[in-house]
């Protein structure tokens, strides 16, 4: 009787501990029945009728319990079959005698980073391998042509084309795995909307003059805006960017600033190919292009409204798209405006 008030009280502490580290902790006596369990365990749903719910972790425990060492599995969990399964760490350790503490972490997060990292990876193996495949294959052509000045100058501009293209992807890679590390390459600052979005328009100048896209603005308004300006003009300039590439010589491109309810609103429209309704969403994802050998030919990476995407969201803010294929396309990028209050609200 002492032994198991003595026991109860160390399940006690043990779970005001848990409580602390913020980890779903079950404790169990030597019949495996729950003596106590931390909030995050009941969150998580791990104990049913005063029992551990998954037989693999009621094994762990009872190796514990007999070899009297820690044993740790990484499994996937679900509380019943309708609840999202969950990727979880588990350890088990004898706490006494009679009792064993189990410890089970949510690493569904970290495994589904884990993940997209390694796909990011192993996309960007396969993109940069087309144009150094083309470029090694291009200095071949151009050895053998070397007596054919046409066939050189053929050559040669592909060639061009093709480093460019890897220039360009290689550079977006690095500001997309940078903003998505969480770290703006720039300082934050307080700044007008409107002079970065006439920046992002004047780095699109020769681009749209070249293709015969006209590009008419309405920004002379100032809208103070918080975050990375460098960040927001490389968006912006993606967004430009795609809408003069994606629209026919002759056509014109047209962007907007607004304030709405506390927003900034930039709009950037065209009147080119526009984006099927069921590929809308794929577009942000990185290297999605609805049509891979078009975004070829302009010179595409498929990183660019990643890069939007990540830009907006880490202004808390977002990017969206209206678009009707033969039509044209809007996107808005949409961040919250700043006010002189956010920053007394700071310094307070
Ligand atoms: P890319 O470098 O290929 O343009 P993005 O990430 O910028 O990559 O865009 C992804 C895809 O979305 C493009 O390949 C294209 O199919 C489509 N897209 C983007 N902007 C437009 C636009 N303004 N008009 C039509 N299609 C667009």
């Amino acid at each position: 009787m002492v032994s198991s008030q003595k026991a109860k009280k160390v399940a006690a502490d043990a779970v005001e501990f848990l409580e602390v580290l913020d980890t779903a902790g079950v404790i169990v006596d030597a019949d495996n029945q729950v003596v106590n369990q931390s909030p995050k365990a009941k969150d998580m749903g791990l104990v049913e009728y005063e029992k551990v719910i998954s037989p693999e972790l009621v094994e762990i425990m009872n190796q514990a319990r007999q070899t009297n060492q820690s044993v740790t599995l990484e499994l996937f969990f679900s509380k019943n079959i309708r609840s999202p399964k969950l990727y979880v760490s588990a350890r088990a350790t004898r706490l006494s005698e009679e009792l064993v503490i189990l410890l089970v972490e949510d690493r569904t997060e970290a495994k589904r980073l884990d993940e997209t990292r390694r796909d990011f990876v192993e996309n960007i193996s396969h993109e940069l391998k087309t144009p150094i495949s083309a470029i090694s294959l291009l200095s071949e052509a151009l050895q053998v042509a070397i007596e054919d000045p046409e066939q050189v100058k053929k050559f040669a501009k592909n060639l061009q084309r093709e480093s460019k293209r890897l220039g360009s992807l290689v550079t977006k890679i690095i500001q997309l795995s940078r903003i998505q590390a969480g770290d703006l390459q720039g300082e934050i600052e307080v700044f007008d909307l409107g002079l970065i979005v006439d920046e992002a328009i004047e780095l699109n100048q020769f681009l749209a003059d070249s293709k015969g896209v006209g590009i008419s603005s309405d920004t002379a308004k100032e809208i103070l805006v918080q975050g990375d300006a460098g960040l927001l003009s490389m968006a912006l300039k993606n967004l430009i960017e795609n809408a003069v590439l994606y629209s026919d010589a002759g056509s014109n491109v047209g962007v907007g600033l607004a304030e709405v309810n506390d927003f900034a609103e930039v709009t950037v429209t065209d009147k080119g190919i526009g984006i099927p309704l069921d590929q809308q969403e794929r577009i942000f994802e990185r290297f999605y292009r609805v049509d891979p050998s078009r975004s070829r030919e302009t010179g595409g990476t498929g990183l660019g409204l990643s890069i939007v995407k990540h830009a907006a969201n880490n202004h808390g803010g977002e990017v969206t798209v209206f678009s009707r294929p033969n039509l044209g396309s809007t996107f808005t990028l949409r961040i919250p405006t700043y006010h002189v209050a956010d920053n007394q609200k700071e310094t307070q």
